[in-house]
């Protein structure tokens, strides 16, 4: 990325002890991105945004903020504001006092502040809040005022950690959309902190998704989802069959799917893989990606249906197939049509353009 707003370059973290809490991390953040920092507990998320900001020291690597080298910078010295997951507020101070202590903290002249958190309440859809304690406010009022606290100091970045998890989740879904249309108008940079999946890629530009200290792949929301890079983000990503292909020989350039102890060929070799014969591959593929089938016709499996579960418009079958389990979604009107149901046997078919080769072992 040229002239990225947030460069990560190698950043290494060592706890005492000898922890390995991040290991080897690059990263870059555009201006005006919005980044997600995705993966499971304990894979450095907290501990990334936290040397971003400047509350924790690298043990290695450099952090550098449009091109300046920021990593020696204390927190208060870096043009970057942070939204904590409990949003630390300050309970004896009213909302406007809690939005306004950041610009006292800068001698901002008493008017200047004032003008500014009023803005700043607008922004966050709160005008009639400023004088209201902050522990009379709502889960959804208190994210509110702690956004517009961090975003009154007009950050060139803005961290947040967790920033919706304390919201149930129908006003987080809300918050998320508001979220990321605060973030365009604004154009800020953010970097968000999320476990949730579903909350990564409903909102962010691109995801970093971490594994054990690690980036596995910085991607789009879609990229991740269709070509995942490795088994990890695969299935970390959505729900995903990860199925075990061969590449035979050269005579055949196609990959075979195992049912049983049979070799079924399903699709080509993507010309970007170089397979010895005999190599093993996963494919990923989709639940939306299986299709049911005629019985008979080419390329069809028999498998089994093991349970149903309801997904909205479609159903998620738990399909047995030799001693092997796929995951299938079937629209729920093709349901009625073919009479599926647990026990019954299922034809199906894999869309081979939907195969995403991950893993060569
Ligand atoms: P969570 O989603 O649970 O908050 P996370 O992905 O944010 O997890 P971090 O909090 O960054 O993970 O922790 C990464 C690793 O570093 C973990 O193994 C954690 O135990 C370790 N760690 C974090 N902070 C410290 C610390 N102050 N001292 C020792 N080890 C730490």
């Amino acid at each position: 990325m040229t002239g990225a707003l947030l460069k990560l370059d190698g950043i290494g973290k060592i706890f005492p002890g000898g922890g390995i809490g991040l290991d080897g991390i690059g990263l870059e953040v555009g201006h005006g991105e919005f980044l997600s920092l995705l993966g499971p507990s304990g894979c450095g998320k907290t501990t990334t945004l936290r040397i971003i900001a400047g509350f924790e020291a690298p043990t290695s690597g450099r952090v550098l903020l449009d091109g300046e080298d920021i990593t020696a910078r204390r927190a208060f010295e870096r043009p970057v504001n942070t939204v904590f997951q409990d949003y630390a507020l300050f309970p004896n101070m009213n909302v406007q006092e809690n939005i306004e202590f950041g610009l006292s903290l800068r001698r901002m002249a008493s008017v200047e502040r004032e003008r500014k958190a009023k803005q700043a309440l607008e922004l966050v859809g709160l005008p009639d809040k400023a004088k209201a304690r902050v522990t009379s406010l709502s889960g959804g009022q208190r994210q509110r005022v702690a956004l517009a606290r961090a975003l009154v100091c007009e950050p060139q970045l803005l961290l947040l950690d967790e920033p919706l998890s304390a919201l149930d989740a129908s006003l987080r879904e809300h918050m998320q959309s508001e979220l990321k249309r605060l973030q365009k108008e604004l154009g800020t940079a953010f970097v968000m902190v999320t476990h949730d999946q579903t909350e990564a890629l409903s909102i962010s530009d691109r995801i970093a998704v971490m594994n054990k200290g690690r980036i596995e792949q910085v991607a789009t929301p879609a990229t991740l989802y269709d070509r995942p890079a490795s088994r990890f983000v695969a299935s970390f990503i959505g729900t995903t069959n990860l199925i075990s292909a061969i590449f035979q020989n050269r005579e055949d350039t196609r990959l075979r799917f195992a049912v049983g102890s049979d070799w079924h060929p399903v699709m080509n070799v993507p010309g970007e893989l170089s397979l010895m014969p005999g190599t093993e591959v996963t494919l990923a593929m989709r639940p939306e990606d299986i299709v049911m089938s005629e019985k008979n016709s080419p390329d069809t499996f028999m498998g089994r249906v093991a349970s149903i579960t309801f997904h909205g418009r479609s159903l998620r079958l738990q399909v047995r197939y030799g001693d092997s389990e796929l995951w299938v979604d079937v629209p729920r009107d093709d349901r009625a049509r073919s009479h599926v149901v647990e026990g019954a046997e299922l034809s199906f078919r894999l869309r081979p353009d939907a195969m995403c080769p991950v893993l060569v072992s």
